[in-house]
């Protein structure tokens, strides 16, 4: 690790081209210039997949559970109906004082609280997401793979070993191939949050519009 590191001492904040890596053996597979993979190393694949798979069970809070963690300026809604749709938020919540701006009062917005996210002393305001913008969309496609079609990210069973070139130096992570037919993109599990993020939103790109659309539409 330091003979890598120690190369760029004198410039820090500069982020350096992956040198040759130090590690390989005749099991490490070359991904690209700064991702290995190494199928002689265990890896911590499955359980970072648990955390995502248990990261994403609907969290079950109650409009009552909301309401008491969160800010009063508002009023709190609940859409039985979204109750069993994976997209929709059955919690959302609106401004009680009316908001104007150049003094033209402005459509209130129904921010939705995420069923998926799982609150312990985290602030729960942060767990509403605008709806009037992309905030809400983004945060179910990019950390649950969720699409607002009612696709839902298939997930790799296999990951391995991988060595991943992170801000100057070879970070240890597990990697995997994207499970979609005639897909082989690779992916590192990245330091933050479940991990899963660069592929969920590869799979926003590419593969989501060939997904069924499982959607249960509003009978209207
Ligand atoms: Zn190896
Ligand atoms: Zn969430
Ligand atoms: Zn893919």
């Amino acid at each position: 690790m330091d003979t890598a590191s120690n190369n760029y001492v004198t410039q820090p904040e500069k982020f350096k081209v992956a040198p040759f890596p130090f590690f390989l053996c005749e099991y490490c597979q070359k991904i690209s210039d700064t991702c290995y993979f190494c199928y002689n190393r265990p890896c911590n694949f499955i359980r970072k997949l648990q955390q995502f798979q248990l990261y994403n069970q609907p969290n079950g809070f109650t409009i009552d559970n909301v309401v008491y963690h969160c800010d009063n300026d508002y009023i709190y809604e609940e859409n039985v109906d979204n109750k069993d749709r994976i997209y929709d938020p059955q919690i959302t919540r609106c401004k009680i004082e009316d908001e104007f701006v150049n003094g033209k009062k402005t459509k209130k917005d129904h921010p939705g609280f995420c069923k998926y996210c799982t609150m312990y002393d985290e602030n729960w305001d942060s767990n509403f997401y605008e709806r009037n913008n992309s905030r809400y969309r983004g945060h179910m496609i990019n950390t649950h793979g969720i699409h607002p079609n009612g696709a839902i990210c298939k997930m790799p069973d296999t990951g391995y070993f991988c060595y991943k070139w992170v801000r100057n130096h070879w970070f240890e992570t597990s990697g995997f191939f994207c499970p979609y037919p005639n897909c082989n993109a690779a992916f590192a599990i990245g330091e933050k949050g479940h991990g899963f993020h660069e592929y969920l939103r590869h799979w926003s790109k590419v593969h989501v519009k060939l997904e069924p659309q499982s959607i249960m539409l509003p009978t209207i």
